[in-house]
């Protein structure tokens, strides 16, 4: 019988009302690709790119780079894949595109505005992604990383549609984004979360300094009600919202965000077991009234308790 519940399929993730929350992987390299997908993820909600080029002086070639998407898509092959063009600066420094000399690079030019600057390596990073897609039967998705401004979305949309990429989306983790989502929104086909860096960016708490890690849950009702504000931007322009921070991967974390409109989560794949079970308990009339009652807290750890005694009401 252990062999058999071994072998058994997983199932797509889902509510108990059966509203699909499709769960996807994290991965940082094409090397985690066979067991997310043994894991059952459906796809990959955030394919972090930085591997290719850490260590090197330079960008690796255009030839390099759709070798490694290539092998990733057909890995996936049928599945949706969100690749995140290079997220490079802050606690990902690139000697070719960051000033090592900034006071505080998590405020300085990562992400997008660094791309921006060495826009070549932007435009040679899209026209591999895009041969990659050309090649293969993958669903890709191109998002950017470190979006703060509505002009920012229309720059980066605009030139993946001129390099021949398709889906080209945006990735929130700026409280400035959430706070204007619905004009991103407007100017991209989706969205995805990013709650490492949105909390720490919220509370203004380094994501790397233990002496404010009490700062850092992205349980706390500030960073949930940016959330809640990006989710009903998604309902109302009907542009698909991700979750792609660790906090997907906490099981009731996970109830609270599809609460907030969340329409898909992506997240380790040691993290999908738990995150499906979780979800499978409840409907989306219940995840909203569990959101509800952590929205209405004051604090991190309040809106916690506040999620759990409403799970238990609602069970
Ligand atoms: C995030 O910020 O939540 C995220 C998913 O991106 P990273 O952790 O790579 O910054
Ligand atoms: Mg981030």
């Amino acid at each position: 019988a252990r062999r058999l519940a071994a072998e058994a399929p997983i199932t797509p993730g889902a509510l108990a009302d059966g509203a699909p929350v499709p769960l996807l992987a994290n991965l940082g390299s094409v090397g985690g690709a066979a067991e997310a997908l043994r894991l059952g993820a459906e796809g990959v909600g955030l394919f972090r790119t930085e591997f290719l080029f850490l260590d090197a002086d330079r960008a690796p070639s255009v030839a390099e780079q759709q070798e490694q998407y290539t092998k990733l898509l057909n890995e996936f092959a049928g599945k949706k894949v969100v690749v995140r063009v290079l997220d490079a600066g802050a606690d990902k420094p690139l000697a070719f595109l960051n000033d090592a000399e900034e006071e505080n690079p998590a405020l300085g030019l990562r992400g997008i505005r660094a791309l921006r600057r060495s826009e070549a390596v932007l435009r040679e990073q899209l026209t591999a992604l895009a041969a990659a897609d050309a090649a293969t039967d993958a669903e890709l998705w191109v998002m950017a990383p470190m979006i703060a401004t509505v002009e920012e979305t229309r720059y980066f949309t605009a030139l993946a549609a001129e390099l021949g990429i398709r889906t080209a989306g945006v990735m929130i983790e700026v409280p400035a984004a959430a706070l204007l989502a619905d004009r991103v929104l407007d100017a991209c086909a989706f969205a995805s979360i990013g709650t490492n860096d949105l909390t720490q960016y919220t509370m203004a708490a380094d994501r790397l300094l233990g002496t404010v890690a009490q700062l850092q849950s992205p349980w706390h009702p500030a960073v949930l009600r940016l959330i809640e504000e990006v989710g009903a931007a998604g309902a109302r322009t009907g542009t698909p919202v991700g979750i792609c921070g660790e906090a997907a991967a906490d099981p009731l974390l996970a109830v609270v965000l599809v609460g907030l409109g969340a329409t898909s989560l992506s997240m380790s794949p040691s993290a999908l077991a738990d995150v499906r079970a979780s979800l499978a308990r409840y409907g989306l009339e219940d995840a909203r009234a569990i959101a509800g009652a952590a929205l209405a807290t004051e604090g991190a750890a309040e809106a916690k308790r506040a999620a759990t005694a409403a799970a238990e009401s609602v069970r």
